[in-house]
């Protein structure tokens, strides 16, 4: 068995087994009730990792009871699809949001359960994505020629057997008017043992091909993880990554610039960083909307720019990404614009002068007067 299989068959999927859970049978119970509703996984490579109860790793795959929280309180606004996926899907299992990019959920297996996932719905239940389904995916890609751009996503694509993604993307580059093809993925952090040459060498058949993979907390990042992204960048893959903004994870400007910087070690672009979502059974992960902003505010100027992600929120009920910049603009008019730098100081930008319908030369007067029109304010 390869090794990837392995520590995917001896992942932990009952409470009994969870690293650093109270002995109490009472909470045990109560833990299970948990399990019941939203499944538990997490592969023997991942829990080799974790060092401590409450540490970022464990955090992020360990259920707590707090996850119940959300269903018994009648008040709560947190809901099972909160980006209305299943709303914006003409065929089964592809989202079509945005005008020329689309969203593929191949499979709803992923190689560790994260706790906060935004489709924690359907993430780790008993069932496949079938090949009908696929095939319905795929043909209507083919059928609509405004789609220039795939995501394939889940559950995690990289968890398809070597064939069947394959064959997956054999089918995808197939199609005349599909640009790019971009995977979604938390295999590389979670379950690096699946990058194999193998897997590389069916990968390079396909691009362009891009690679968004989701790293949390700079102790994902290990020589095993290091190892994988090397050999991902080596095939000539892009890559990109996506981090979910977690209480008591990573809201913290030394952790998630650890984590910037460990990322462009491993030459992976940060590229969103994620409000997190409404998602039912996770509201103790949620963070004040600020928290992102002084977090990218502590890296925008601080850092190199290539290591400053977009922080966005996905609009709650289907509205897309909308990306969430701190103030830089103090003020602006047809003259001047008022500008704010990362050490808070302030600077102004002359507009263009507008030129009259029959262009004039300045005299040397009004030039004078328009270098003047800048004026810092007191
Ligand atoms: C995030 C997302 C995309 C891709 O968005 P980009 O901003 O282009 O990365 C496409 N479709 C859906 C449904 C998405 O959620």
């Amino acid at each position: 068995m390869q090794e990837w299989k392995k520590h995917l068959s001896d992942s932990v999927v009952k409470v009994e087994d969870l690293p650093f859970v109270p002995e109490s049978l009472e909470y045990r119970e109560r833990l299970k009730k948990v399990v019941d509703v939203f499944p538990v996984r997490i592969n023997s490579y991942f829990l080799s990792q974790i060092k401590n109860e409450n540490d970022p790793l464990w955090k992020q795959v360990v259920p707590t009871l707090e996850e119940l929280d959300d269903i018994i309180d009648e008040e709560s606004l947190l809901v099972s699809d909160p980006l209305n996926e299943e709303g914006d899907m003409p065929v089964p299992e592809l989202v079509h949001r945005y005008p020329d990019r689309v969203l593929l959920m191949v499979n709803n297996q992923c190689p560790v359960i994260c706790r906060f996932c935004t489709r924690k719905r359907k993430i780790g239940f008993p069932g496949v994505v079938s090949r009908e389904t696929l095939r319905r995916g795929i043909e209507y890609i083919h059928n609509h020629s405004e789609v220039r751009d795939v995501i394939l996503s889940g559950g995690d694509p990289l968890l398809v057997p070597d064939k069947e993604l394959d064959r997956i993307l054999g089918e995808l580059r197939s199609i005349p008017h599909l640009e790019i093809i971009r995977i979604g993925t938390r295999v590389p952090g979670t379950l690096p043992q699946r990058v194999t040459p193998e897997l590389c060498d069916i990968l390079k058949k396909y691009h362009p091909l891009y690679f968004n993979m989701h790293f949390n907390h700079p102790d994902e990042i290990t020589p095993e993880v290091e190892r994988a992204c090397n050999m991902l960048a080596d095939t000539g893959i892009p890559l990109g990554s996506q981090t979910v903004l977690l209480k008591g994870v990573n809201d913290d400007p030394k952790v998630m610039k650890e984590l910037m910087h460990k990322l462009l070690m491993i030459r992976i672009k940060p590229y969103y960083i994620y409000q997190a979502d409404m998602a039912l059974g996770t509201d103790h992960f949620r963070t004040d909307v600020q928290k992102g902003l002084e977090l990218i505010s502590d890296l925008q100027g601080h850092t190199s720019g290539m290591g400053v992600p977009y922080f966005v929120i996905d609009a709650p009920g289907g509205g897309g990404k909308v990306r969430l910049l701190p103030d830089t603009i103090v003020e602006h008019n047809e003259k001047e614009i008022i500008i704010k730098n990362y050490e808070g100081k302030v600077f102004c930008y002359p507009q263009p002068i507008k030129k009259s319908a029959k262009m004039k030369v300045l005299t040397t007067e009004e030039t004078v007067s328009a270098e003047n029109i800048c004026q810092m304010p007191a």
